[in-house]
């Protein structure tokens, strides 16, 4: 079951992050909704966990969901993690948050910005530390 509902601590990790890193200065001025949702379900890709995901909202379900876009955090996957950690991962979603003019989408994985993740906190950064890690489930993240 992948039942969802908004977390206002997650939005307010994401205003927070977008007024303080210059990556995500466009999200500042744009004119572009985000909503931060929770999940219950334990999302699974290629065999590796999903930490979140970043999607768009389509046109057609805005009168329902009022906004551009919203972010995921799969709880169950996310077990254990610092908020230190959340706020990764929630940098790391709204990377995926892209804006050309007023069109909106969602960046792949293989641009530049990812490696700046990689750079700053390193690949293990979603590694709990207190639990033991599988081998195959350490950068699965979407
Ligand atoms: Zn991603």
């Amino acid at each position: 079951m992948d039942r969802r509902e908004v977390n206002e601590e997650y939005n307010e990790i994401m205003k927070e992050l977008i007024e303080e890193r210059k990556e995500l200065e466009a999200l500042r001025y744009a004119p572009v909704t985000i909503i931060c949702l929770s999940s219950c379900h334990r999302k699974k890709k290629n065999g590796g966990l999903v930490y979140g995901q970043c999607e768009k909202v389509q046109e057609k379900n805005k009168w329902s969901i009022p906004c551009d876009f919203t972010i995921t955090v799969f709880e169950p996957n996310c077990e254990g993690f610092t908020e230190e950690q959340m706020r990764i991962l929630i940098f790391h979603e709204l990377l995926h948050v892209g804006i050309d003019g007023s069109d909106f989408f969602v960046r792949p994985h293989d641009l530049e910005d990812f490696k700046l993740i990689v750079n700053e906190f390193g690949t293990d950064w979603a590694e709990v530390k207190k639990q033991q890690k599988e081998p195959e489930t350490e950068e699965k993240h979407e």
